[in-house]
C-alpha cells in the first residue's frame, strides 16, 4: 500500500490541472484507466473558447482562468493558448434573430455585433447567404490549443513531482479512519484526499467510495470534417436554428457538428451515422462548397449535472472531493476550474479573485444535490 496525500482519479483535462496546480509539497498522484490521457472527452472538444458560453459560472471560471490561456507565465508555455477565430451567427428567416445576451455580458469578452453581408462575404467567402437573413459576429470567440494546455499541465505536474499512472483504474474506495484506501487495477493507495475527475463516470467513482451521485447526465456530441477546398481559415459559422456549426479547420476542411445532446450511459462512445448524414442536410444551405466525404467523424461526452452547473467542492463524506460536470465548455473554463478546487481543497474556501469574478460558491457546492442530507442547500 502506497501512502500520498492526493489521489486524482482521472487524467484529462480536469484531472491534470487540479494535479499540477496543487502545492508541490504534496504527495499527488493522479490514475487514469486508459493508456492515452486524453482518450476521452478532453481528446474529443472542437478547441474553442465561447466567451459566456455555458452560463455565469462558466463565464466567471473562464474569465479568471484567462491569462492563463492568453498570456500564460513562461515557464507554463511560452505560447498563448488562444488564437483569432471569431463566430458568425446566420438567422434564418423567421427566426428569432438576436442571439441571447444576458450571459455574453457577464463576460469581460462577450461583444457580439451585427455585420453587413458584404464583411461576410469578405471573412468568410465559403458561407453561401441565400437562406439567411441578418448576420451577428463575436470578434472574441478563439481557438483553443487543448492538446497544447494539457501537455503544459502534465510537464507542470512533473516538474511538481506528480506520478501519473496510466492504464490504472480505480474499482474500489473504503474510507478507513481518516483516509481513504484506493484500491485500483494495479496498486494500491492510502490518502486523506480523493478529487473525483472522473469525466462521464464521476457517479460511478462515487458509487463506488459509498458516496452519494450527484446526477451526472453524459450526453453524446458528433464532429467530423469535410474537405472543403478553398476553405483555409476565418471565423466559423452557426445556425440561429441551432442545428449545427462549422468550423474552419487546417488542410482545407470543415469541422461539422450537428450539436447534438442525446442522454447516454457513460461509454467510449462512438458517432452515430445517421447524426452526420442529417448535418450534412443541415449545413449545405449555408456552405458554397458541396459536402460531399467525410473526412473523420468522431463523438464524445459533454457532461452535465441536473443544473448544468459544475461540481467543485467536497462531497459529504470526509475527503471525498468532486471536480465534475463541466458539460460544453471545460477547456476553457479548466484553468480557473482547477484554481477553485485547489482554492477549496487547501484553504477551504473559493478563491477572491473567483469571487470577484462573480462565481457563486453555492452554485458548485455538490452538497446542493443533496436535499435531503443537509438541510436543502440547494434551495439555499
Ligand atoms: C464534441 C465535443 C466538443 C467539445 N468542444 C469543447 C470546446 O470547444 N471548448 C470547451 O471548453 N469544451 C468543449 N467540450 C467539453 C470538454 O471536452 C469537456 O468538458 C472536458 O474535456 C472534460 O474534461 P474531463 O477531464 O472532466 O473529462 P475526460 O477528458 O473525459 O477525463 C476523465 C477521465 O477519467 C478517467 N476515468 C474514469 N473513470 C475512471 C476510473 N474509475 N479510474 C481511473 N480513471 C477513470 C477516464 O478514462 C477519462 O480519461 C467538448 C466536448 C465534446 C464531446
Amino acid at each position: 500500500m502506497r501512502s500520498v496525500d492526493v489521489v486524482v482519479v482521472g487524467g484529462g483535462i480536469a484531472g491534470v490541472s487540479v494535479a499540477a496546480r496543487l502545492p508541490r509539497e504534496l504527495r499527488v498522484v493522479v490514475v487514469e484507466r486508459e493508456s492515452s490521457l486524453v482518450h476521452h472527452s478532453t481528446g474529443r472538444s472542437a478547441a474553442v473558447l465561447v466567451p459566456g458560453l455555458g452560463g455565469g459560472v462558466f463565464s466567471a471560471l473562464t474569465d479568471v482562468g484567462l491569462e492563463t490561456l492568453d498570456n500564460p507565465d513562461s515557464e507554463f508555455s511560452e505560447v498563448s493558448f488562444l488564437s483569432p477565430r471569431g463566430l458568425l451567427t446566420a438567422n434564418v428567416a423567421g427566426d428569432d434573430v438576436e442571439p441571447p445576451s444576458e450571459d455574453i455580458s457577464n463576460s469581460r469578452l462577450g461583444q457580439v455585433e451585427r455585420v453587413g453581408f458584404d464583411v461576410v462575404v469578405e471573412m468568410a467567402p465559403w458561407v453561401d447567404l441565400d437562406s439567411v437573413e441578418s448576420v451577428t459576429f463575436q470578434p472574441d470567440v478563439s481557438d483553443l490549443e487543448v492538446a497544447g494546455l494539457h501537455q503544459a499541465y502534465v510537464r507542470e505536474a512533473r516538474r511538481n513531482s506528480v506520478d501519473i499512472v496510466r492504464e490504472c483504474e480505480v474499482v474500489e474506495l473504503a474510507r478507513t479512519g481518516t483516509t481513504w484506501r484506493v484500491t485500483t487495477s494495479t496498486e494500491e493507495y492510502e490518502t486523506p484526499v480523493v478529487v473525483n475527475a472522473a469525466g462521464a463516470w464521476g457517479d460511478v467513482v462515487a458509487g463506488r467510495a459509498g458516496v452519494s451521485p450527484v446526477g451526472l447526465i453524459p450526453k453524446r456530441r458528433t464532429a467530423f470534417t469535410v474537405p472543403t477546398p478553398g476553405v483555409f481559415d476565418g471565423p466559423m459559422l452557426i445556425s440561429s436554428r441551432d442545428d449545427f456549426y462549422a468550423k474552419p479547420e487546417a488542410g482545407e476542411q470543415l469541422l461539422l457538428s450537428p450539436m447534438d445532446q442525446t442522454p447516454v450511459e457513460p461509454s467510449d462512445v462512438r458517432h452515430e451515422e445517421i447524426d452526420v448524414a442529417m448535418t450534412i442536410e443541415a449545413a449545405q444551405p449555408f456552405v458554397r462548397n458541396e459536402l460531399r466525404s467525410v473526412r473523420t467523424a468522431w463523438a464524445g461526452l459533454r457532461v452535465f449535472t441536473p443544473d448544468q452547473n459544475p461540481v467543485i467542492g467536497w462531497s459529504e463524506h470526509d475527503g471525498f472531493f468532486w471536480l465534475c460536470g463541466q458539460g460544453g465548455t471545460g477547456i476553457q473554463s479548466a484553468p480557473g476550474a482547477a484554481d477553485c478546487a485547489v482554492g477549496l481543497i487547501i484553504d477551504g474556501v473559493v478563491p477572491g479573485r473567483h469571487l470577484e469574478a462573480g462565481l457563486d460558491p453555492a452554485a458548485i457546492d455538490p452538497l446542493r444535490f443533496q436535499n435531503g442530507r443537509d438541510g436543502g442547500r440547494l434551495q439555499g
